[in-house]
């Protein structure tokens, strides 16, 4: 196992009038968006975490006569009879509501806007006596750690889980070589604790806010309120990936011990099977606006929104605590082509805060944006230096890295059916502004 630099990519893949250029990941070679919202077909659903490598094909949003599945979803959730739902979600407090002073709910998050929403109405509204529970962002900007600490003021108790720095720090860079995903490690912990915890505290209940299926999977997985065992659980060790590399790969050649990988590993099915965990949506029983949830937080707390824009949108009160979020969007920007403000927009076009234009208007300006403002701190953080990683320094031909290794590893995940290079400039070949 070694990492070698980046190298320079050919640029005779990338030439604008080029016939047939070749995709990666699997990706359709046909790009089309959405007509409603700023959606493109590119746009990877959400996905069983550990079962991802570098040769794993996407499964992306569906869009059928023009209109993408997450804008149909919206149309149906108008429909919806909120007020039966809200039957449904007593009946379901009622049923697991504890009355000898014990937890009877998991709420996991970081204290953002949905998760402060989701464990203070449960616990007000529903008089449910939730735990919550925070795998630690990997550098937390100020604002986001006092957001964190305001939700806990707001009166409820947390977990704060903090991995191991030296492990996150190297599975961070082996994601960021391997698969181009410098938040997967991230992703696993905190997708992957909550059900270990609730079976921790014999919980048998887990409330999400909204499911971030209805964002781009198929209108079938958004029908039940449930989220399915086969993403956070798992009998088969030879079928899980961490930061896109087998568990053998890391155990046996990159001699990272089995207790180090813990919190990134996926519980045993049969375990959490007999614990009879419910994982459930609240987004699925209360009708979901993503800006009411920042109103409801800054109401009841001293819940703020971030100082400035986050790097690559125009937005401040969506998902602002990690450092090292700037860098997800940007990359995530280069292999699908669609990034953070694509993201926000959309959500603000489907609730009818902005108009398909502004969005396009949006996604031109900032959607590609290159992440200046920490970028210093996540390159340190990202880099392997003998000091701190006297074994594993030598996995990687440059440990330390810097904006120039960065950006070259980058373009080297570019597909060339996104993407074309002019005048010492890359820029797409289609987009939703165009
Ligand atoms: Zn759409």
């Amino acid at each position: 196992m070694f990492f070698p630099k980046p190298k320079k990519v050919n640029y005779n893949h990338y030439k604008e009038n080029i016939k047939n250029p070749e995709s990666k990941l699997g990706l359709d070679k046909e790009v089309k968006f959405c007509k409603k919202c700023v959606i493109s077909n590119q746009r990877p659903s959400s996905a069983i975490e550990f079962k991802q490598n570098s040769s794993t094909k996407k499964k992306t949003t569906k869009i059928t006569n023009s209109v993408c599945d997450p804008c149909n979803y919206h149309e149906y959730k108008k429909k919806i009879d909120w007020k039966d739902r809200e039957k449904e979600l007593v009946e379901l407090c009622n049923k697991y509501r504890s009355r000898d002073g014990s937890y009877d709910c998991l709420v996991p998050g970081s204290g953002g806007k949905d998760s402060f929403y989701t464990s203070h109405i449960l616990k007000n509204k529903y008089k449910m006596n939730p735990l919550t529970v925070t795998f630690s962002p990997s550098i937390y900007t100020s604002w986001g750690f006092n957001n964190f600490k305001a939700w806990i003021d707001a009166g409820h108790d947390n977990y704060l889980v903090t991995p191991n720095t030296k492990i996150h720090r190297l599975l961070t860079r082996i994601s960021l070589e391997n698969i181009l995903h410098p938040f997967q490690p991230f992703i696993l912990g905190q997708k992957l604790l909550p059900p270990k915890i609730a079976s921790v505290f014999n919980i048998k209940l887990v409330f999400y806010g909204e499911n971030e299926a209805e964002y781009g999977n198929s209108i079938k997985e958004n029908k039940s309120s449930k989220r399915e065992n086969k993403y956070f659980s798992n009998n088969q060790k030879d079928k899980i990936y961490i930061s896109g590399l087998s568990l053998d790969t890391l155990v046996n050649d990159l001699k990272i011990s089995k207790n180090d990988l813990n919190l990134y590993l996926p519980g045993s099915k049969d375990f959490l099977e007999s614990k009879k965990i419910d994982v459930r949506y609240l987004g699925y029983y209360l009708n979901w606006h993503p800006q009411k949830c920042y109103y409801y937080a800054a109401e009841n707390s001293n819940f703020k929104s971030a100082p400035e824009r986050t790097a690559g949108t125009y937005s401040k009160y969506n998902s602002i605590d990690d450092k090292i979020d700037d860098i997800h969007f940007y990359t995530y920007g280069i292999k699908f082509g669609v990034a953070r403000a694509t993201y926000d927009a959309c959500q603000e076009i489907r609730n009818g805060d902005i108009n398909r234009d502004e969005g396009k208007m949006l996604v031109k300006k900032y959607d590609h944006e290159f992440p200046k403002r920490f970028m210093k701190e996540i390159l340190e953080y990202l880099s392997i230096n003998k000091n701190d990683f006297p074994f594993h320094y030598k996995f990687f031909e440059q440990p330390v890295i810097n904006e120039k290794y960065f950006k070259n590893l980058c373009d080297s995940f570019r597909p060339p059916h996104l993407w074309y290079f002019k005048k010492g400039k890359w820029k797409l070949r289609k987009a939703a502004w165009m």
